[in-house]
């Protein structure tokens, strides 16, 4: 074998793949992302979890996770994200991130579902997510290491023997480029965008999933889709999001006869986890009740503290400083993936996975929330190091490419969506399951999110059982 200079290829520019870009210095890599769509760390607005405030520990954080995600975590992944927190926090701060500060100086921690204290570091209010990605994206361009590219969307893996050696874009022209990669990394996001209602961008479509199931490398915990209680319940597919950082603030839920709607459900209440919540809204909006956030109560300056909800809200005609906002539950984050350790190998030797579109197991079923940036955050730069070590070997063998396959049609992709929102939402029941299995089954053999949405399924089918975000209103009658 001889040495190459071929670069690192990650593909994906939210906080995950920028993050692992930036750590794989001196290494040679190669960003892509598709056009203009965003990503879902761009829209983040709450914050990043760490135990940096008084009397708290990574170990109270540890075990915040770990109820969260109802046990089904791999603890020592936990440990370790909440012990790596706080220089988390301070790496992002050396990168440019301007974390909001109280008055002393101190950081701010707001509060969120599951938490059991003050625990959230966030920046610019709610535009948490759009901060980070400025200060990185920053960082990318000035680093000379990185090359990145946009308009470049991954639709095929190139194997040399049983190793991924590289990857195919296609541009919006539909032009076809092939890049020979040292190695290749999966930072693709979520799966939001194939549901009805989602707090996603359209890109959260799964496709960087599909494509790692394609080329055979092996899922894990699937079925945990987390719904996110409170978007604004608008006409449209992505929803804006109704941060729970608001009812950390003061806010409260109610029904349609403003009844409190948490009333006697979980001693947290209004911010017990997001699961148990989402669940509630959907029980009253399936009965045909309306939902809402009264987040009138919350002082301050809503420009500051809240600007992204804010503007969201006014954009639809509604003022949440002077009434109630109608609240629908969204898709909203994939705990589940394509399987990881915390180095971010997968199964198939040169393809690496970080970020949402990973499983490494430290969100277990059910994620806490604001451990999503810090993940991603943490575990790119923990894969970014490790790749900068790897021998760079050129892969023999016969070369084959592993395509993610024809698209749905537009006009296919609403129908795949209800699908999806009535069967594998919040609330799941066997004979539903089964039938849309069934009808993405008998269509699997045509578009990939078919394909997706059929691994879905099998994995929700499979566990009969009531666990974290996955709920079995059937608890496991048979099918
Ligand atoms: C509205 C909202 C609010 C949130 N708030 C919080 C919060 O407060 N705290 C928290 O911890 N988490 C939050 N989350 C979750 C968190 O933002 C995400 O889990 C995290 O940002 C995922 O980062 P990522 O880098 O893995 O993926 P993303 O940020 O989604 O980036 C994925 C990238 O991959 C690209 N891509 C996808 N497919 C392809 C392809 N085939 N070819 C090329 N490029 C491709 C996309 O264009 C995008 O650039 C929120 C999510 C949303 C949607």
């Amino acid at each position: 074998m001889t040495q190459a200079r071929l670069p690192i290829v990650v593909i994906g520019s939210g906080v995950a793949g920028m993050a692992t870009a930036l750590a794989a210095a001196p290494a040679p890599v190669r960003l892509l992302c598709r056009a203009s769509e965003g990503s879902a760390s761009a829209m983040a607005q709450g914050g990043i979890a760490a135990a940096v405030g008084e009397g708290d520990s990574p170990a109270a954080h540890a075990e915040d996770t770990l109820v969260a995600g109802a046990h089904h975590n791999d603890a020592a992944a936990v440990r370790w994200l909440c012990d790596v927190a706080p220089a988390t926090v301070a790496w992002l701060a050396e990168q440019g991130v301007v974390f909001d500060r109280a008055s002393g100086g101190h950081l701010q921690l707001g509060r969120e579902g599951g938490h059991g204290m003050h625990r959230i570091v966030h920046a610019g209010g709610d535009a948490t997510g759009a901060m980070l990605v400025q200060a990185l994206q920053a960082r990318v361009e000035q680093a000379s290491h990185v090359q990145w590219r946009g308009d470049a969307d991954v639709d095929a893996l190139l194997l040399r023997g049983d190793r991924v050696a590289g990857v195919r874009i296609r541009d919006a022209q539909r032009r076809h480029e092939e890049i020979e990669a040292a190695l290749v990394v999966v930072a693709t996001g979520g799966i939001g965008a194939l549901y009805a209602h989602t707090s996603n961008p359209p890109g959260a479509d799964g496709s960087g999933l599909a494509l790692a199931l394609a080329a055979g490398a092996e899922p894990r915990d699937l079925e945990f889709v987390q719904f996110h209680p409170t978007a604004l319940a608008v006409e449209g597919h992505s929803l804006p999001l109704l941060t729970e950082a608001l009812r950390g603030a003061g806010a409260h839920l109610y029904d349609g006869e403003g009844r409190p709607l948490m009333a006697d459900l979980h001693p947290l209440g209004d911010l017990a986890p997001r699961d148990v919540v989402a669940r509630r809204v959907w029980a009253v909006r399936q009965q045909g009740g309306s939902t809402w956030l009264d987040a009138t109560p919350i002082e301050g300056e809503w420009e500051r503290r809240f600007p992204t909800v804010l503007a969201a809200c006014l954009a639809h005609g509604l003022d949440p400083r002077r009434e109630r906002l109608p609240i629908s539950p969204v898709a909203h984050f994939h705990m589940g993936g394509v399987a990881t350790d915390l180095d971010g190998h997968t199964s198939i030797p040169g393809l690496y996975a970080a970020g949402e579109v990973a499983c490494n197991g430290v969100h277990g079923a059910n994620r806490l929330a604001s451990n999503s940036l810090l993940e991603a955050v943490a575990c790119g730069r923990r894969l970014g190091a490790a790749l900068a070590k790897v021998p760079v070997l050129q892969a023999g063998g016969t070369h084959r490419w592993i395509e993610r396959g024809a698209s749905l049609p537009a006009e296919g992709l609403p129908a795949l969506r209800e699908l999806l929102w009535r069967a594998a939402g919040p609330v799941r029941e066997a004979g539903e399951l089964r039938d849309a299995w069934q009808v993405c089954t008998a269509a699997a053999d045509g578009a990939w999110q078919m394909r997706l949405a059929q691994a879905l399924l099998r994995a929700m089918r499979l566990r009969s059982r009531s666990l974290g975000a996955h709920w079995r209103e059937d608890h496991g009658c048979p099918a």
